[in-house]
């Protein structure tokens, strides 16, 4: 399996324990299904965490946390660390969502403890990066990509054969509908690869697409070769689309 397409479903707050619980299961038997082209990864609610990782168990899909908080343990309401979610079978955290830089206000200091705490737990950080609209139309998009890259991965140490994994989500295609045009999103995941390659020059990066992906637009991203797979939020909460993406996928030739 020399160039996997990455389907990672960011499941966010859509879908409760039961539902996360059911759809996962779906999701092992469709993996079982497919030959090794495809990596597929999910990302369940804290709540679900337990029981999403159990019926993915036996099979290949990885689990990934949607956040997470930098200390390991302590007076910190509602928050979970990386080593917790490790210990139920966590593979990856997402790190910087643009929902928690915007919903949140979560600052690229935050974004940069939380990448520490999660390598240091031994997880792989899947550090999310991306514009607004109104950055984008002051033509700032590179350079906010490029503060948010600097200060994730400025000075981090990984040992050797880590991998590390990128998410160009412009905040604006973001559960919208609207896209990001693919020979667009192509040239940010250019821009992306030579800025992280000059600050991790031994771990070349994956990078993925994320924004209002859909079975009839996949195709179109991962025709790229620097779109490395896609990070879907809501179209991989119902069995249905999610196969149709994966269907679609597949289709592409690596
Ligand atoms: C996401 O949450 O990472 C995402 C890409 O969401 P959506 O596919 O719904 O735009």
């Amino acid at each position: 399996m020399n160039n996997p397409k990455y389907l990672f479903a960011n499941w966010k707050m859509y879908l409760d324990y039961d539902e996360s619980v059911a759809l996962a299961k779906e999701f092992t038997k469709l993996k079982k299904a497919l030959n090794g082209s495809i990596e597929m990864a999910v990302f369940p609610s804290a709540l679900a965490f337990k029981g999403v990782g159990e019926a993915l168990e036996k099979s290949e899909v990885k689990l990934g946390a949607q956040n997470v908080y930098w200390v390991d343990k302590g007076g910190y309401t509602g928050e979970v660390s990386p080593g917790m979610f490790k210990a139920l079978g966590a593979r990856f955290a997402l790190v910087g969502h643009s929902e928690r830089r915007h919903v949140f206000n979560e600052t690229n200091h935050e974004t940069r403890q939380k990448m520490e705490a999660v390598i240091q737990a031994g997880l792989t950080p899947l550090l999310c990066v991306g514009e607004t609209l109104g950055e984008r139309e002051k033509g700032q998009a590179e350079e906010v990509v490029e503060a948010q890259l600097r200060s994730g991965l400025d000075g981090l140490t990984y040992s050797n054969g880590f991998t590390l994994f990128i998410a160009y989500e412009p905040v604006w295609a973001i559960g919208t509908g609207e896209s990001c045009d693919a020979a667009e999103a192509e040239k940010m995941h250019s821009f992306i690869s030579r800025i992280v390659q000059g600050l991790v020059p031994d771990h070349p990066p994956v990078i993925l697409y994320g924004g209002s992906v859909r079975d009839t637009n996949v195709m179109e991203y991962l025709k790229y070769p620097l779109i490395h797979g896609v990070l879907v939020g809501g179209a991989a909460t119902k069995i249905e689309s999610w196969t149709e993406i994966v269907k679609n996928a597949t289709i592409i030739p690596r």
